[in-house]
């Protein structure tokens, strides 16, 4: 077995539980290893610290799998985290209540570059390490201990892989290839989900919570869902009662979707709208047309992607917040999101503070929202928290 050994100092994250090692941390390897093999990671005086991946080719260069000394990474391993997984979500009652859920949430579960999404009966996993690369069939067989799965299907399809020089990979790993368009439902809701050519695994189950909030809050209202993917702020709303709404959003086939999922759930066609605009433009618009809303959502895509991008995306999220706050009558709800991790709660509070300044609207936070429950937060690793939400009253 190679061993890393690192920099004096440098094991301190480990010994935290923080799952990460980045290549500057590491003094010297012994041995050979390949790309995303196991290796036996040590403080520079040579005491074992984990068991982690290897990624050769990435700054992030060790993931830990594991801190237990007789740790082996192996089918039993993978079989063991995932029945943890399993149960953890099935005492938070998720599975009871949803037939689209995250069974693992990498890092958050202890599989660091492991994502799996639960679809009825499919399961769709995402690889996004060199060491999660290389367990793929033993993962595959650790999943078919768990459930007989009619089909399981990987969407390793995202840009991080290119930092592990990982080619994007697609395709069946068990049984049947998923169906276009399967129906999932989650409490009331009911949605069809495109496992094979849908953003992320197909759905953001990761918004069920804050649905069920859009659904609680609707009634009687005129509701807007900007950056509405497939429907489901707006389905939820007009479940509870919405007295119209509006879902806008620039992918025409998300639109497609979107209505499939209206009448889904038996919504009166008269009931809503699906607009193909630019969300921008269209806050604009509404605003020139002295147009009002009673219930905002805003959910857009990660618009801080990198550093880089960090004073640009802010600007973006600042601005729909600011446009939308226009279209709020006094009394009037704005649910506002961000899922770019490198955003902070409290960043994302003063952007809200700022755009309703620049308003001169007088704003209540009056609920924190998040991902649910099936995306956990490991204590050792805050940065798993990605998603923040804000439900704001315009109060004058
Ligand atoms: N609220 C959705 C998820 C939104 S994902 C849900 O709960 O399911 C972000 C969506 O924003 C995607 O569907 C994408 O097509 C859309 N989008 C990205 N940029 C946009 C823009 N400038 N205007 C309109 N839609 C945009």
């Amino acid at each position: 077995m190679s061993k890393v050994i690192l920099k004096p100092g440098r094991e301190k994250s480990l010994l935290k539980r923080h799952p990460w090692i980045y290549s500057g941390a590491i003094g010297r390897v012994e041995g050979a290893p390949v790309n995303g093999s196991t290796v036996e990671v040590c403080a520079s005086s040579g005491e074992f610290l984990a068991w982690g991946a290897l990624s050769q080719e990435s700054q992030l260069a060790l993931r830990i799998w594991s801190f237990e000394r007789n740790a082996v990474i192996d089918r039993d391993f993978f079989a063991e985290k995932l029945r943890q997984s399993m149960v953890l979500r099935q005492q938070l009652n998720i599975p009871q209540r949803a037939s689209a859920w995250r069974l693992c949430a990498s890092e958050a579960d202890g599989l660091p570059g492991i994502t799996i999404d639960v679809y009825n009966d499919y399961a769709v996993v995402q690889l996004t390490s060199a060491g999660a690369e290389v367990h793929r069939s033993e993962l595959v067989q650790a999943l078919l201990e768990l459930h007989p799965w009619r089909g399981i299907y990987e969407r390793s399809d995202v840009p991080v892989r290119k930092y592990e020089k990982l080619p994007e990979r697609t395709g069946v790993l068990h049984g049947e290839m998923p169906p276009p368009r399967l129906e999932v439902h989650e409490d009331t809701r009911k949605f069809y989900v495109d496992i094979i050519n849908g953003h992320k695994s197909g759905f953001y189950c990761d918004q069920r919570e804050s649905r069920s909030m859009v659904q609680r809050f609707s009634a009687n209202r005129n509701v807007l869902n900007l950056f509405s993917y497939t429907g489901g702020f707006g389905v939820a709303a007009a479940l509870g009662n919405a007295r119209n709404v509006i879902n806008v959003d620039s992918s025409a086939p998300a639109l497609e979707m979107a209505a499939a999922n209206f009448e889904l759930n038996k919504i009166a066609s008269e009931r809503y709208e699906n607009i193909t605009a630019d969300c921008f433009s269209f806050l604009r618009k509404c605003r020139g047309e002295k147009r009002k809303f009673d219930l905002i959502v805003l959910d857009p895509p990660k618009l801080v992607d990198s550093m880089r991008n960090m004073n640009k995306g802010c600007r973006a999220y600042k601005d729909a917040m600011l446009q939308s706050f226009h279209l709020l009558p006094p009394g009037g709800l704005l649910f506002t999101f961000s899922c770019s991790g490198l955003v902070t709660r409290e960043l994302f509070a003063k952007i809200a503070a700022d755009a309703a300044c620049d308003a001169t609207c007088d704003a209540r936070i009056v609920a924190e929202l998040g991902q649910g429950a099936d995306h956990p937060v490991s204590t050792a690793f805050p940065e798993a928290r990605y998603l923040k939400g804000l439900m704001i009253m315009r109060c004058n």
